[in-house]
């Protein structure tokens, strides 16, 4: 989408940056021209992509975080700010999510995921405001899910903790505006990862299910995701500010009441 490195000197986080959609955000970020710190708990999961990432030519650090610790989340913004010099941009994009009946769900489970969606974006969030204010500068990016302003009954857990980052998004969005911080968020619909796959589409007909609720007839391709994400960081977006954009092909409106294929 874009042609010139338009992140050209700035420096973003990425959380989950090693895998799946983190990855895709990482690599399109540091084509356009950002140093990245990935950050997420296993240093198998974030050293290759970094690697990827200097072998095309860019900067990456990798900072093994558990975003559920806040001591980790300090340490991750001061290592990176260290590194690099300072923080531009922030993506929060680690999570959690597993199948599960709300009447099923032990409270455990609950707060697995609720701790790393609600609690870890807020924890990087506010880590990040430091050095993004000292410099007027900031944008902050929350990875939703199509659900966040809807139900996903079979993930509960996952379905609140999105809303409530949803929330987050729109009320940070007017509280550091005044520093020059934008905050906003991408709701993605299916972009198969191996994540997702595995801990979601469990039945052999998992997809052709998912499939069929998708008026576009196909699955979000990474790099759609990657570009919409790069341009709302952009400079090019200064005025987009406590937004969420939805990319799931219409699937989010794909519930007719009247049988209107076969009138
Ligand atoms: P994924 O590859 O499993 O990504 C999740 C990432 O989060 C992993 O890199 C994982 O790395 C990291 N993570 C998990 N717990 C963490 C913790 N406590 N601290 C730090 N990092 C942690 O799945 P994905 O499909 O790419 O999902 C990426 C984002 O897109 C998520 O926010 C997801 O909700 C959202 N999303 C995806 C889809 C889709 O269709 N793929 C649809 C809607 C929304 P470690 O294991 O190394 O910690």
């Amino acid at each position: 989408m874009f042609r010139e490195p338009i992140f050209r000197d700035r420096v973003a986080i990425i959380t989950g940056g090693g895998t799946g959609l983190g990855r895709a955000f990482a690599l399109r970020f540091s084509d356009l021209g950002a140093r990245l710190a990935l950050a997420s708990r296993d240093a198998g999961h974030l050293e290759p992509t970094c690697a990827e990432i200097r072998a095309r030519g860019g900067e990456a650090l990798a900072v093994e975080t558990d975003v559920r610790i806040p001591e980790q989340v300090e340490n991750m913004v001061r290592r990176t700010v260290e590194h690099f010099g300072r923080l531009d941009i922030l993506i929060n994009n680690a999570a959690g999510n597993f199948l599960c009946k709300a009447e099923k769900l032990s409270y455990n489970g609950w707060r697995a995921v609720v701790d790393i969606v609600l609690n870890g974006t807020f924890y990087c969030s506010r880590a990040a405001l430091e050095p993004m204010k000292s410099r007027q500068y900031g944008r902050i990016l929350n990875i939703l899910a199509s659900y966040a302003d809807g139900a996903s009954p079979g993930t509960v857990h996952s379905c609140a903790a999105k809303a409530g980052v949803l929330a987050m998004t729109r009320t940070l969005a007017v509280e550091w505006a005044r520093y020059n911080i934008r905050v906003n968020a991408v709701a993605p619909g299916s972009f198969p990862t191996e994540g997702a796959s595995s801990r979601l589409w469990l039945t052999p007909d998992a997809e052709v299910r998912a499939l069929r609720g998708i008026p576009a007839a196909r699955f979000g391709r990474h790099e759609e995701l990657a570009d919409l994400a790069a341009f709302l960081c952009s400079d090019y977006a200064d005025y987009i500010n406590g937004e969420s954009v939805t990319i799931d092909g219409g699937a989010k409106w794909n519930h007719p009441v009247f049988d209107w294929e076969n009138l």
